[in-house]
This record gives C-alpha cells, sequence and structure tokens, in this order.
C-alpha cells in the first residue's frame, strides 16, 4: 500500500469505487482506495440494482442520466460485464394529482434530456400483459431506465479505475484523520498511515462513525430496507421460452412498490410507513453483510397493492426476504460535496439509490476536488443544506419519513410533519393565533399563510391554485394596499469584521461594498467559473464591520464560503448570528405610518431612504431597521435581539389595528417577488448561470479591481452566453401556474424552461421567470411553455412588471 497519493477514498462500496474511478478518468491518477473488507461488502451487496431516472430534483436528474449513461459504455471500456438489462420502466398513476406529479416531473426530464412517454391503461396492458389495469389513469415510461448487477458495476469501475494507475487496497480500515499544518491529511489506517491531499468519505451505512473521526455530525442514518424474491412463475417462465421480452420494471406508486423480473420469479420492492431507522451511530465491527430478520407483516399493504395490481405475483411463493441498512437523509438526496468546516475533505454519502447515483455523483464530485468547482448545480445535494439542528434525533423522525414518502405523491407545496416544530422564533403562538399555517425551511417554523377565522387551519397541497390561493391573493392585496407583517427570522445573518473585513468582502463580491455606514447592497459571491454560489444583502454596521443577509437555507453553505475564503491572518473574524437575531418585515404603503406610531426615529426619505439602515427603538427594544424588502413595497426589515420579538411583535399590532395592518406568508411573498422579477438562489441564480445570465448586471462590477470569479465571468462573456433571465407573461393559465422546469419551446424547439412561476394577484397575470436562449429574450417573444402537460402561449415581458420604476419601496 502507497503511503503517499494525491487522493485517499475512503469506502469500497459503487459509491467510493465510482468516485475513485472519475477521478482517475479526468487524469488524478495517483489515487488510492480503502476498503475495511471486500469491495461491495457494505449496501452494495443486496442492493436490487434498480436504476429509476425519476427524480423530481433538478440536479439528482442530472446525476442520475450520466450514470446511466456511464454504466452504457464500461463493459466495452473494461471488458467487465455489468448485467445491464434495459428493460424500461413504466410508474403507474391512479388519481389525477399523480399525472400532475409525472406531467410536472416530465418537465425536469425534458428540460435535462431524459426521454419519458405517457402511457395509456391500454399501453401499460400491451407492454406489461400481468398488469390488472382497473383504476388506473395512465402511466410514465422511461425507455432508458432499467436495473444493473450492483456487484459487477462495481467491479468494472474498480477495473477501469485500476487500468487507469488508481490503487484498491482491500482489508484496510481508515481508522483516523489528522489534518497537517501545511494541509495534507494523514490517514491512520491499520496497515500504516497515508499522507494525501484530500480525503473522500465514501463509507455508507459508517458515515456517522467516518464523521465522528474529524468531528462532523453527518446527517445520514440508515432505514431498514427489504425487497422480495419469489418463486420462478409459470407465466414468465413461458414467456421467455417463448423468446419473448422481459417485462419492465413496474411501478405503482400510490401502493407504494416496484415489481421487476427475477430469476423467472418476481422481484417486489416496497416503501412502507413503519420502516425503522438502524445503526444510528454506525454498524458495529463485522456487521458486513448484515441482513436484518425479515418483517413481512410489516409489508402486508405494499404485497397486497402488488397482488391486486399483478395477481401473479401472488401465485407463487417467496424464495427469499432481503432486509438490509439503506443509508437515508432527511430530504432523502444523498451528501455529495465539501464537508463544512474542514479543508479537502469531502462527503460522498447518504445515498439511499446508491447504484443510481454513483457514477453522476462520483463525476461531480471529481470536477469538484481537482477543478475547485463541480459543472451542475448541487443545491440540492450539497452536504452544507443541513444545519446543526439535524442531529440524530432530527434524523431518526425525519429519515424514517423520508423513506415512508418515497412514492408518496412529491406536491410542490408540501411540508411533512416529523420533527416539527423544531426551531421557533418567539411570535410562533401568536402567528398561530393568527391563523398562521406553517412550513418548515432548515428546522425553522415560518407560516406560509394565513388561514381567515372560520377557515380550517390546515394546508392543502396541490400542483394547481388550491384552497390557500385566495387568501394568500388577500394578503398580498393587503400589503398593496395597506401593511402587512411577515416573520422572516429564518434568514441566515452574520457579522464580518476586522481590519481586513473591507478588503477581504471586496474580493469576494462582484458588487461594490456599501461606502458609508448604514448602506446597504445587495451583492453576489461569484465561483471560480463566474457563476453565483451566494447572494448577500450586506450592510455596513462601521467602517470595519459589516452585518451580512442570506437565505436561510443556505445558512451553513454561504458561512463555510466566508470561511473558506477568509484571511487566516486573524485580520477578519466572522461570528454567527442567526439564532441570536431575529427579523420582522413591515411592508406596505403605510408601514411608515406604521412605524411612526411606535418609534420616535424619522422614516422620511431625507432621514432613512431607501437601501439604508438605522438603529432605532421601537416602543422599548432598541433594533436595526433595514429599508429593504423582497415584495417591492415600501417597506423594513426590523432585525432585532431575538428577546424582543414579542415586545416589537405586540407594539406592532396594537398600533396597526386601524392601518389594516395583517400578518402575511411565504407564499404571499413568493407571488409579490415575481411580479418584481426578483431572482432566488437555486433557481435563476446559481453556479451554472453566469451572474449575467441571470440579469445581475448592475449588482456586477468588474471595474471596481479584482473579485473571485471576475476574469471567468468576463471569459464566460467572451465565449458568448447561452441563457438569457427573462420575466414571462403566462396567457390562459387557468388552474395551475408554473412550478419551475417548465420546458419553453419556439416553433416545437426547446429553448429554455421556466424556473418557477406564480400568480400575481397585484397585477391579475400568471407569471414565469425564466432562463432562455438569449435571442428569445427580447420583449414581446412569443413562445410556448408546458404546464403539466399543456403547452401556454407565454409572452417576454418587461422585467419587473409590477412597478417597473421602482417607485414604491423608495416612496
Ligand atoms: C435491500 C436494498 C435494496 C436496494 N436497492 C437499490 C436499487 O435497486 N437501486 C439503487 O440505486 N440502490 C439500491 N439500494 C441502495 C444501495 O445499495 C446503496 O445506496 C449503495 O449501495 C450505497 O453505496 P455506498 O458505496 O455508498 O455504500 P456501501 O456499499 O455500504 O459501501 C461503503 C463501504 O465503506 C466501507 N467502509 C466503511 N467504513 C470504512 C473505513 N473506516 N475504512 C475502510 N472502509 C470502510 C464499508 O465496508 C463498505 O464496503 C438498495 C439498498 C438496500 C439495502
Amino acid at each position: 500500500m502507497k503511503n503517499q497519493a494525491r487522493v485517499v477514498v475512503v469506502g469500497g462500496g459503487v459509491v467510493g469505487v465510482a468516485t475513485l474511478y472519475q477521478l482517475a478518468k479526468m487524469g488524478w491518477r495517483d489515487v488510492v482506495l480503502l476498503e475495511r473488507n471486500e469491495l461491495t461488502s457494505g449496501s452494495t451487496w443486496h442492493a436490487a440494482g434498480l436504476l429509476p431516472l425519476f427524480n423530481m430534483s433538478y440536479s439528482v436528474g442530472q446525476i442520475h442520466k450520466h450514470s446511466v449513461a456511464l454504466y452504457q459504455s464500461l463493459e466495452e471500456e473494461t471488458g467487465q460485464a455489468v448485467g445491464f438489462s434495459q428493460v424500461s420502466n413504466i410508474r403507474l398513476a391512479m388519481n389525477r394529482d399523480r399525472m400532475d406529479e409525472y406531467h410536472q416531473y416530465a418537465g425536469v426530464a425534458r428540460t435535462i434530456g431524459i426521454e419519458v412517454k405517457f402511457l395509456t391503461p391500454q399501453d401499460v396492458l400491451d407492454i406489461w400483459p400481468l398488469c390488472n389495469i382497473e383504476g388506473l389513469v395512465g402511466a410514465l415510461q422511461h425507455p432508458g431506465d432499467g436495473y444493473i448487477q450492483p456487484a459487477d458495476v462495481t467491479q468494472a469501475m474498480a477495473i477501469g479505475a485500476r487500468n487507469l494507475g488508481a490503487e484498491i487496497n482491500r482489508q484496510v480500515t481508515a481508522e483516523g484523520f489528522t489534518q497537517k499544518p501545511n494541509g495534507e491529511w494523514q490517514v491512520r489506517t491499520d496497515k500504516g498511515d497515508i499522507t494525501c491531499e484530500h480525503v473522500v468519505s465514501a463509507t455508507g451505512n459508517y458515515a456517522r462513525r467516518t464523521g465522528a473521526m474529524v468531528g462532523l455530525d453527518i446527517p445520514v442514518i440508515p432505514v431498514e430496507h427489504q425487497y422480495i424474491v419469489t418463486e420462478p412463475h409459470p407465466e414468465i417462465v413461458k414467456r421467455h421460452r417463448d423468446g419473448l421480452p422481459e417485462l419492465g420494471v413496474l411501478r405503482e406508486s400510490d401502493g407504494s412498490w416496484y415489481l421487476r423480473e427475477e430469476g423467472g420469479g418476481l422481484l417486489l420492492g416496497p416503501y412502507e410507513k413503519g420502516a425503522p431507522i438502524c445503526y444510528p451511530d454506525g454498524p458495529a465491527d463485522g456487521a458486513e453483510y448484515e441482513l436484518f430478520p425479515e418483517d413481512l407483516d410489516r409489508l402486508a399493504p405494499q404485497i397486497e397493492a402488488a397482488i391486486n395490481r399483478v395477481p401473479a405475483f401472488g401465485e407463487v411463493g417467496v424464495k427469499q426476504v432481503y432486509n438490509g441498512a439503506i443509508a437515508y437523509t432527511p430530504d432523502g438526496s444523498p451528501i455529495v460535496g465539501p464537508a463544512w468546516g474542514l479543508r479537502n475533505f469531502w462527503l460522498n454519502e447518504g445515498h439511499s439509490f446508491g447504484v443510481t447515483a454513483a457514477g453522476g455523483a462520483g463525476w461531480q464530485l471529481a470536477h469538484w476536488i481537482i477543478e475547485g468547482e463541480p459543472t451542475i448545480d448541487m443545491l440540492g445535494v450539497d452536504p452544507r443544506r443541513f444545519g446543526a439542528y439535524a442531529n440524530a434525533g432530527y434524523l431518526k423522525a425525519k429519515n424514517e419519513e423520508a423513506y415512508a414518502n418515497v412514492f408518496t405523491i412529491h406536491y410542490p407545496d408540501e411540508e411533512r410533519p416529523a420533527g416539527r416544530p423544531l426551531r421557533l422564533s418567539p411570535c410562533y403562538d401568536r402567528m398561530q393565533d393568527l391563523g398562521a399555517v406553517f412550513g418548515q425551511k432548515a428546522g425553522w417554523e415560518r407560516p406560509n399563510w394565513f388561514a381567515p377565522t372560520g377557515t380550517p387551519q390546515t394546508d392543502d397541497w396541490s400542483f394547481r391554485r388550491s384552497a390557500w390561493f385566495e387568501h394568500v391573493g388577500n394578503e398580498c392585496r393587503n400589503v398593496a394596499e395597506n401593511v402587512g407583517l411577515l416573520d422572516m427570522t429564518a434568514f441566515a445573518k452574520c457579522r464580518v469584521s476586522g481590519p481586513g473585513a473591507e478588503a477581504f468582502l471586496d474580493g469576494l463580491i462582484a458588487n461594490r461594498l456599501p461606502k458609508s455606514i448604514g448602506r446597504i447592497n445587495l451583492c453576489h459571491a461569484l465561483n471560480g467559473k463566474g457563476g453565483v454560489h451566494s447572494e448577500f444583502t450586506i450592510m455596513r454596521e462601521a467602517s470595519s464591520s459589516f452585518y451580512l443577509v442570506s437565505a436561510g437555507l443556505y445558512q451553513r453553505l454561504d458561512h463555510d464560503w466566508l470561511w473558506r475564503h477568509m484571511p487566516d491572518d486573524g485580520s477578519v473574524q466572522m461570528v454567527n448570528l442567526t439564532n441570536a437575531k431575529g427579523v420582522l418585515v413591515v411592508a406596505g404603503p403605510k408601514s411608515r405610518t406604521l412605524l411612526q406610531r411606535v418609534s420616535t426615529a424619522n422614516f422620511e426619505n431625507n432621514a432613512h431612504p431607501w437601501l439604508s439602515a438605522r438603529e432605532i427603538t421601537i416602543a422599548q427594544a432598541q433594533l436595526m431597521a433595514m429599508r429593504v424588502n423582497y415584495v417591492g413595497e415600501l417597506g423594513w426589515e426590523l432585525h432585532h435581539d431575538i428577546e424582543y420579538q414579542n415586545h416589537i411583535f405586540d407594539a406592532l399590532m396594537a398600533a396597526g389595528e386601524d392601518l389594516v395592518l395583517k400578518p402575511f406568508g411565504i407564499r404571499a411573498m413568493d407571488s409579490l417577488r415575481y411580479e418584481k422579477s426578483y431572482r432566488m438562489m437555486g433557481t435563476e441564480i446559481s453556479i451554472e448561470y453566469a451572474a449575467y445570465e441571470s440579469g445581475l448586471d448592475r449588482f456586477v462590477h468588474p471595474d471596481k479591481g479584482d473579485f473571485k470569479g471576475r476574469e471567468a465571468l468576463l471569459a464566460w462573456r467572451e465565449r458568448g452566453f447561452a441563457n438569457s433571465f427573462a420575466t414571462l407573461e403566462v396567457h390562459g393559465a387557468g388552474d395551475a401556474d408554473a412550478l419551475g422546469n417548465n420546458p419553453i419551446y419556439h416553433d416545437g424547439e426547446l429553448v429554455g424552461r421556466a424556473t418557477g412561476g406564480n400568480y400575481g394577484f397585484r397585477l391579475g397575470k400568471s407569471l414565469a421567470l425564466a432562463m432562455v436562449h438569449p435571442e428569445m429574450a427580447a420583449v414581446g417573444t412569443e413562445l410556448t411553455m408546458d404546464i403539466l402537460g399543456t403547452g401556454y402561449k407565454v409572452t417576454v415581458i418587461e422585467e419587473s412588471p409590477y412597478d417597473p420604476m421602482n417607485e414604491r419601496p423608495r416612496a
């Protein structure tokens, strides 16, 4: 075994081996893999080998697509057969909401180039004659989908990696990691030490044990997962004898199971409720190849549903039941990317569809390690999308819930209940009394909308406009006509200060820093390729102190990005203020009158202009009032020490009654932002788009001097852009608005995708924001956009269709 390498990959399952292979393929051949037992002796050996392309996430969808393409080329490259049976995959639908989900997914698939077809129940019967089509409304088919032999595909990538010079060491356990002062890692193993530049942790069910060695609480705990293999069925055996094609993979999402052929019989994979977590602190030594006792009682509803749909399944005996540990995360997506707070320590963990994801996850991680950036937007799988709240207790509740929901309908406004409420603003109870229907982001409870008296205080999820639509409309109208109150305590906040703070931030962001104390600028931190990594609202608090606000969901990601780029000479300090500061937003034409009633401060334009912050007092509480908002009205964000929140809240509510002060929620905020064409991180802004493509020109100042991503952005502009940001009006939208990932066509040719959409109540129009080919972005261009399977005429309109001159926020 070498004692020096560029990268040490820990874990010889399909994910670790794929990472090793992709690193070697990209030219880093001095790479080593350690496996404590044999390759595939973890979860990989008992995987059912399905390769489902279906995934509602834009990033995970692209990862899966890459894997499937890669696996098809491996046999030719390595000589090792991988047993890829491209038998297609049919997902059945038993109701309209399910079909809506498939149509929404088809938009994702088409924008990333995955072939999908819609089938009638009769088509299903023609392809799958053993299927009872009663009660079906339709189906979705992936012709390119199928299953593979997990051990063989792992071996093929191992051969490929070795052929390129990579070293694989079996029966070697990584026992500890120490980072030396020069940044190198020393990996301690039971067979000696290895020094390396980078470590990749791909340890499957051992993730938490590996994380603990470097002080990380990795948000991965496995769940028990079973599948059943039957004895051969005469009908299937006869089909083989007659030379008929293998029956494809069949999924009844509404019954929560999949089925495929296996050895002349059938293999049923259920995703049941009540599957428990296992190995909360990682498996014990010697747990390789471990299977748990079967629990068929738990699977009774799925077995019954499967027999109803495919009676042949009930006609043969059970040959074997597998019950193994499958890694899970709270949202069911894997953890791929840098470990927070550590340099050159990478995670490729938490894979519940790891055979499907391995090739693609390894591909992106190799780009990240070698080039410093991935090439696709990885926010959906970034390890830093969770925070410290995702501890073992949270994982137990959430991972079991994620498992039980693999097949439930993934509504765009879905809010899952497990582990809630967890992080509460002090005003939570008050908001609840006012009718709040809460959602959760980063563990925080946030009012999504408010049920008027007499309306059930419960949510109503749909792909279409649902019961809350009119109430959200009323909230929007009240913000436009009177004044609204919004709780944005979940914002990520931090202070960056010290003698080096200004130079540090200036070198990290594309905009100019606010010059005078109390000024506010919207600033974007680009990545090394000129895409946007993070968005911050920055306020200069003092000559060498800045207050930064960013999206609550990205607290760990954004703060880690700052930390990674900070000079290590002690000249800059960063303090996370997220939990210490609450934020209440007052917005609407009467917000100034409201504040004047509760404060002696001057809120007029000459004293407190747009994009400025002032220390003020509301009743007896001192706070920072920042004149910014995300809804396009006169308004202030009130950033306060968290213990004053209810004092401020009560003062505002008491003073606002005759001004028609009413609370509003996140759904109203979202609608209001579309009318202003305000971009959002992760949709209109991402690393996949150059800052100019996202239309951020007025926030990017290449002439100010050097900043991260500047050269790359200018070079990108030289090469020419493939996308342009556009605001669209949707004509005749009916009962559904764009939800994001809606394909956009011109003369039948795909020319872009909506990044999101909503109904704008102030304008009375259905709107979408989109990235389209630059030649399609001119105002007045008419295009067609798909919403839930129907094509709608859309027109490119001027940016900020509501109050285009921005007069209201500056009033
Ligand atoms: C019953 C079942 C059916 C499944 N079916 C499918 C399916 O159809 N399709 C699909 O895509 N996925 C499926 N999965 C999931 C799939 O098996 C996993 O997502 C995938 O195998 C994870 O691969 P991995 O490399 O991350 O983990 P593993 O295969 O568990 O590999 C991790 C490796 O790390 C090693 N290791 C741990 N710690 C150390 C250390 N300190 N030093 C050295 N080595 C270490 C372990 O020995 C292990 O070999 C299924 C899972 C189960 C349980």
